[in-house]
C-alpha cells in the first residue's frame, strides 16, 4: 500500500482524499499535518502531526490541498529535509511560490495542476485549438466559485488563459484584465479577460468564450461534485510515485 500524506485534511477538499483512501486498494492515508491541535479523527494507524519532519517521514508521497504560505512551508521543508514525491493541487500562488515549486522539482517529482479534473485537462487542450483557429475572435473567461474561496480569478482560469494566449503567441500578463469599471473604452483585439463571480455553493464553473461578429463559441466545464479533484489528486498521486525528480502536469498524468 503506498502511504500518502495529506496536507491540508480537514479543507473541503482534503476531507473527501481522506474519505476516498478509505477504500483504495493501492493507497492508504499514513500521516495528516494539522496546523494546531493534535485531536484530527482518523484511522488508528494514521500519524497525526504538527511536525513537518515525522509528517514527511512518515509518507512515501504527499498530497497538498492547502492555502499558498502552507505549501511554501511544506516545499521549504520538503527541499531541506526530507524530498518527497508531492502532488500540489493550491492555487492563488505567488510568483515566488511558483518558483519554488520549480526549484523543489530538481529535487523530487511534484505534480502540480489547478484543476485535478479529467474534463478541465481536456478543456485545456480544446481553448488550445479554438483559441489557434479562431485567433481574430475575442476570447473572454468567466468563472463561478462558491462564496468561501479565497483566490481570484481561479487558477483554474489563469490555466485556460494562459493556454488561450500561448496558442496566438502572446504573453498572459500583458494583455490580461480581470475587471472592467467605468469608461474604459473598446475592447482591444489581443486582450483576454478573465472575470470571477462568487456564491453560494458552486463547486466550479468555467466559460472560455471565442467571440466574433455573426457567431461565437463558448467551451464549459462545470464541476459538481469536489470527488473529482479529490479522486483526481489520488490518481495523480499513484501515477507520480516513482517518477523521476521534474515538474508535471495532470496532463502528463492523464496522457491527454
Ligand atoms: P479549505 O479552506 O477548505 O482548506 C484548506 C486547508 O488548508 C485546511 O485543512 C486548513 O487547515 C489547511 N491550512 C491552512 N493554513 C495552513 C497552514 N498554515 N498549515 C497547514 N495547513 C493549513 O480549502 P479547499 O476548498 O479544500 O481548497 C484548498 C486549496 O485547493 C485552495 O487553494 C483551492 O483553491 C484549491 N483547489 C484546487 C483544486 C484542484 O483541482 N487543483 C480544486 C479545488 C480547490
Amino acid at each position: 500500500m503506498i502511504k500518502v500524506g495529506v496536507f491540508g485534511a480537514s479543507g473541503r477538499v482534503g476531507k473527501l482524499i481522506v474519505e476516498n483512501l478509505k477504500n483504495d486498494k493501492e493507497a492508504r492515508v499514513s500521516s495528516i499535518f494539522v496546523r494546531n491541535e493534535l485531536d484530527f479523527s482518523a484511522e488508528p494507524e494514521t500519524l497525526i502531526t504538527n511536525d513537518f519532519v515525522s509528517f514527511l517521514e512518515s509518507s512515501e508521497i504527499i498530497i497538498d490541498f492547502s492555502l499558498p504560505e502552507a505549501m511554501e512551508s511544506l516545499l521549504e521543508n520538503a527541499i531541506k529535509k526530507h524530498p518527497k514525491p508531492i502532488v500540489i493541487g493550491t492555487t492563488g500562488l505567488n510568483e515566488h511560490q511558483e518558483n519554488l515549486i520549480k526549484e523543489a522539482s530538481t529535487k523530487m517529482p511534484i505534480l502540480y495542476a489547478t484543476n485535478m479534473s479529467v474534463g478541465v485537462a481536456l478543456l485545456n487542450r480544446l481553448v488550445e485549438v479554438a483559441s489557434k483557429g479562431l485567433s481574430n475572435f475575442d476570447c473572454e473567461i468567466v468563472e463561478m466559485h462558491h462564496r468561501h474561496k479565497k483566490d481570484a480569478p481561479s487558477g483554474t482560469a489563469l490555466t485556460l488563459a494562459n493556454s488561450a494566449a500561448k496558442a496566438r503567441g502572446l504573453e498572459l500578463d500583458k494583455i490580461m484584465i480581470s475587471g472592467r469599471n467605468g469608461n474604459i473604452g473598446a475592447r482591444s483585439d489581443d486582450e483576454i479577460s478573465v472575470m470571477a463571480l462568487r456564491g453560494g455553493d458552486i463547486v466550479g464553473k468555467h466559460t472560455v468564450g471565442f467571440y466574433n461578429d455573426g457567431e461565437f463559441i463558448e467551451l464549459n466545464h462545470t464541476a459538481t461534485s469536489r470527488d473529482t479533484f479529490a479522486n483526481g489528486a489520488i490518481k495523480a498521486a499513484k501515477w507520480l510515485m516513482n517518477k523521476e525528480n521534474g515538474l508535471y502536469s495532470i496532463s502528463d498524468c492523464l496522457g491527454i
